[in-house]
């Protein structure tokens, strides 16, 4: 058991990074991020960041002599870097959790190895295979790269007539590099599950999210997810299910598409926070990020139970395009708060912060929250 007065090692510097960081100092343990940049979200909430370069297993042999344990917040992170960190502390999740998940061909063989429903889907390692995946799953189907995706980026989609040249040209602008082919889903709804595991095996699992994406981006996440109890039931299982055999200690989210014949299929895991449980913050007697920090140090997990529903709006850059938002016009909206990550840089289609609502039901809580965003960005 790691208690509060230690120090915790956050790998990456990102929102989830600082969100932890925050949890975690409020319990009392002292947090370092390890970021390869200096001016990073989790650099204003940290006790220390040590900037330098993942690959360099010397230097984070160095840092992890100063920790007592270690977590990541972000996938792309070199597994290696994991391994280089673990001779020292441990690393929770496991280095071999991040390996499979950071992935898709890698996560995909996974569920299929454990019998989870997911999409169904080719790995791709050239143009031919691309003819021929698509001629086995059909059209449309949506290409993504195997590594180094996240919200929607390195994915193209194929769509329902596209000929030989299309097909060709998507692998010219996504290859040469592994790939795979996977089926469009006509969802009825995405929904994800956020939950928590401890190195005893005890499992946590939040209310389920129902989530909104905008061009490939969370845009609106809520819960209660109002769906029928048999589809909640079977993400809730799956969730724990999928975190038992990953062996994940920590927090770990998996994404769902409900499709319209009831059917809950996995569309990804990722094995951190998730920025639909950020409602958590505000909604949950335990936050995702202080479960994270209660899994990882051996204490016992805290209560999931929901208060108020609750829907999260993200802020992204775009926000800023008519200059600074409209906080007090956002804040005047019943029930609302508001979580920036103090980014500088308003880019168009980068995540700046969120607004989450609480209200007596979660329909107010959606119309609240997109109105506190209405309010603050001025369209
Ligand atoms: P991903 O990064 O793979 O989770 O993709 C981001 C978003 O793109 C998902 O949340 C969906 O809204 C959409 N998407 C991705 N793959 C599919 C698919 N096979 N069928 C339908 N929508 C998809």
């Amino acid at each position: 058991m790691i208690l509060p007065g230690a120090t915790l090692g956050v790998l990456g510097g990102g929102q989830l990074g600082a969100m932890f960081a925050m949890a975690a100092k409020r319990m009392g343990y002292r947090v370092e991020a390890i970021s390869d940049v200096a001016d990073c979200p989790a650099a204003h909430q940290c006790h220390r960041v040590h900037v330098g370069a993942y690959d360099d297993a010397e230097w984070l042999a160095q840092i992890a002599r100063g920790l007592d344990v270690v977590t990541f917040e972000f996938e792309n992170i070199p597994v290696a870097a994991t391994r280089a960190l673990e001779r020292v502390v441990p690393v929770r999740p496991a280095p071999e959790v991040l390996f499979t998940t950071q992935n898709r061909t890698r996560e995909k063989a996974f569920l299929v190895a454990n019998g989870f429903d997911c999409v169904p889907h080719r790995v791709v390692g050239s143009g031919l295979e691309l003819r021929a995946a698509v001629a086995a799953l059909g059209l449309p189907s949506v290409l993504k790269t195997a590594a180094f995706g996240y919200d929607g980026k390195g994915q193209q989609l194929l769509q329902q007539g596209a000929d030989t040249g299309a097909i060709d040209a998507a692998w010219e602008t996504l290859g040469p590099q592994e790939l795979l082919l996977e089926s469009w889903v006509d969802f009825e709804v995405e929904i994800s599950v956020v939950a928590a595991r401890g190195w005893n095996g005890e499992t946590a699992v939040f209310e389920p999210s129902r989530n909104v994406h905008r061009h490939h981006i969370l845009d609106m996440a809520s819960t209660p997810a109002e769906l029928p109890a048999g589809i909640l039931a079977t993400a809730r299982t799956t969730t724990a299910a999928i975190l038992e055999a990953l062996g994940v200690v920590g927090v770990a989210c998996v994404e769902f598409f409900v499709t319209r014949d009831g059917r809950v299929l996995v569309n990804e895991i990722a094995p951190r926070p998730h920025n639909s449980g950020h409602l958590t913050i505000d909604a949950c007697e335990t936050s995702q990020f202080e479960q994270q920090v209660r899994a990882i140090c051996g204490l016992p997990l805290g209560s999931v139970r929901q208060i108020l529903p609750a829907a999260m709006a993200n802020l992204l850059g775009d926000c800023w395009h008519n200059g600074t938002p409209d906080w007090p016009a956002a804040l005047a909206v019943p029930g609302v708060s508001l979580l920036l990550y103090g980014k500088n840089d308003p880019r168009a289609g980068r995540k700046m912060g969120h607004l989450t609502a609480c209200a007596k039901t979660v329909s107010e809580a959606i119309e609240n929250a997109s109105r506190a965003r209405k309010n603050a960005c001025r369209f």
